[in-house]
C-alpha cells in the first residue's frame, strides 16, 4: 500500500517550492538528473571503505561511481585530492578538523554572530566541546574582516588551526591573507567554502584550494548539487601530519577521519548526485549561471539601499547580503514571518554587534542563488526586492493579501529546474 501520508506531503512541498520566492542563501534547486540519482537504487548499497578497498562485496559499480565523483571534483576545483563521502558540510568539517589537530587543541574561527558557522568553534557544537576555541569577527566600522586584527588575535591565542569561511558574510574573503596569518603563528589553515564554492569554481572568487591545507564545502548551496559535503586539498595534500602519534600524509589522514573516524557507510546515491553536479558545474553555462546570481543579488541589494535600508558592510560581492531592519521597528523574526505570509521565504539573521538575541535578530539574509536557478533575471530580481519592501512597509492585512496574490502570479511563471 502506497504511503499517501508522506507522498501527499511531498506534493504539498513541491507546490510550496513552486509558489514561493526562495531567498534562503544556503538553498538552491537541483536538476532532475541529480534528483534521479539521489532517489535511485544506489541507496541500497553498503560500501564502507574507498574505491578498490571496500569492506563489502558487490562494489564494482559503486567504485566506478565514486572514482568518477572524485576525478570530477579534482578537475572542477583544481585539487590534488578530494574526499566525496562526507554526509554534510558539518561532517566534512569534523573530519577535516580531526585530521589536522587533536582534542584540546586551539581553534581560531569566525564568530557565529558575525557570520561564522556553528562548526567553527561554537560552544554548542563538537568544535567548541572538544577544542579550545577563540574568535575573530568583522570590524565595527566596515563590517568586513580586518586581517590585521585577525593576525593580532592569532598572535595572542596561538591557535593550532585557523578556520576561514562564513555563512552570512557578503564580501570576498582573502584566503592568502589567512594563510599568511596561519604561517605566522604556525597554525594549519582550513578554508570552509560551503556558501561560495559555486563562485570559486566559476572563477568569480579567489580559490582556497592551493592556499589552505584543507578546504571543505557543502555541495548543495551555490554549487547546486545534492545535500552533502566534500573535503579537498591542493598542493599540501601530501604534507605529513602527526595523526594519532603516527606520521601520515594529509590526504591519508582525511581518508581515515571520514571513514572510519566519523562516518560509516557512504551515501552512494548522494555521491552519484555529487558527481552529476560536478559535471554540471564544469559546463560553460555554469559560469553564466553564477554571473547571473551575482548580478541578481546586487540588483536586490541596491534597491534596498535606494529605499533607505542599511545593508551590512554597505553591499555584496557574492550571492547574499544582510539587511539591517533596526530602523524599521521590525525584528528579523517578525520580518521572516511577515514575508512567509506573502510567499517569500528567507531567514532572520543576526547582524554584527546585534543587540537582539539570535532567535529574534535585527536582520534578514537574502540570497540570489535559488531564484537564479529558476531563470529570474535582473529585472525580475528587482521585482522580488520591490515585493519585499512593499510587504515590510504594508499597513494592513488586505495589503498583504494583495501582495501575496501578486507574488504567486509572478513566481508561478518560472519553471522549477
Ligand atoms: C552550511 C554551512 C556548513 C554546514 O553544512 P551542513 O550541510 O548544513 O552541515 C558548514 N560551514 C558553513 C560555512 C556553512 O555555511
Amino acid at each position: 500500500m502506497r504511503d499517501d501520508q508522506i507522498f501527499n506531503l511531498i506534493e504539498k512541498e513541491k507546490l510550496r517550492e513552486k509558489e514561493h520566492i526562495e531567498l534562503i542563501a544556503s538553498e538552491n534547486f537541483t536538476s532532475l538528473e541529480i534528483r534521479q540519482a539521489v532517489g535511485s537504487i544506489l541507496t541500497n548499497k553498503y560500501a564502507e571503505g574507498y574505491p578498490l578497498n571496500r569492506y563489502y562485496g558487490g562494489c564494482s559499480f559503486i567504485d566506478e561511481i565514486e572514482a568518477l565523483a572524485i576525478s570530477r571534483a579534482k578537475e572542477l576545483f583544481g585539487a590534488e585530492y578530494a574526499n566525496v563521502q562526507p554526509h554534510s558540510g558539518s561532517q566534512a568539517n569534523m573530519a577535516a578538523i580531526m585530521a589536522l589537530i587533536n582534542p584540546g587543541d586551539r581553534i581560531l574561527g569566525m564568530q557565529l554572530s558575525h557570520g561564522g558557522h556553528l562548526t567553527h568553534g561554537s560552544r554548542v557544537n563538537f568544535s567548541g566541546i572538544f577544542f579550545n576555541t577563540y574568535f575573530y569577527g568583522v570590524s565595527r566600522d566596515s563590517e568586513m574582516i580586518d586581517y590585521d586584527e585577525v593576525l593580532k588575535i592569532a598572535r595572542d591565542c596561538r591557535p593550532n588551526l585557523i578556520i576561514a569561511g562564513a555563512s552570512s558574510y557578503s564580501r570576498e574573503i582573502d584566503f592568502k591573507k589567512f594563510r599568511e596569518i596561519a604561517d605566522d603563528v604556525s597554525a594549519y589553515l582550513l578554508c570552509d567554502i560551503a556558501h561560495i564554492s559555486g563562485l570559486i569554481v566559476a572563477g568569480f572568487h579567489n580559490s582556497s584550494i592551493d592556499v589552505a591545507h584543507l578546504t571543505t564545502s557543502t555541495t548543495h548551496k551555490t554549487l547546486r548539487g545534492p545535500r552533502g559535503g566534500i573535503i579537498l586539498s591542493g598542493k599540501d595534500f601530501n604534507k605529513l601530519v602527526n595523526f594519532n602519534g603516527k606520521e601520515k600524509t594529509l590526504s591519508n589522514a582525511v581518508n581515515s577521519t571520514v571513514f572510519p573516524g566519523t562516518q560509516g557507510g557512504p551515501l552512494v546515491h548522494v555521491i552519484a548526485g555529487k558527481a552529476i553536479a560536478f559535471r554540471e558545474a564544469l559546463q560553460e553555462n555554469f559560469k553564466e549561471y553564477i554571473a547571473n546570481v551575482i548580478k541578481n543579488t546586487k540588483v536586490m541589494a541596491e534597491y534596498f539601499k535606494s529605499e533607505g535600508f542599511r545593508i551590512v558592510s554597505g553591499g555584496t560581492d557574492n550571492h547574499l547580503f544582510l539587511v539591517d531592519l533596526s530602523s524599521l521597528d521590525l525584528t528579523g523574526a517578525e520580518a521572516e514571518k511577515l514575508l512567509e505570509s506573502v510567499n517569500i521565504t528567507l531567514n532572520k539573521n543576526a547582524i554584527p554587534f546585534d543587540k537582539k538575541s539570535p532567535s529574534v535578530a535585527s536582520g534578514i539574509r537574502i540570497g540570489g542563488a535559488a531564484i537564479t536557478s529558476r531563470g529570474l533575471n535582473e529585472n525580475d530580481s528587482l521585482n522580488v526586492a520591490k515585493f519585499i519592501v512593499r510587504a515590510l512597509k504594508a499597513k494592513s492585512d488586505i495589503e498583504l493579501k494583495q501582495i501575496k496574490k501578486e507574488v504567486v502570479r509572478f513566481i508561478r511563471d518560472f519553471d522549477m529546474p
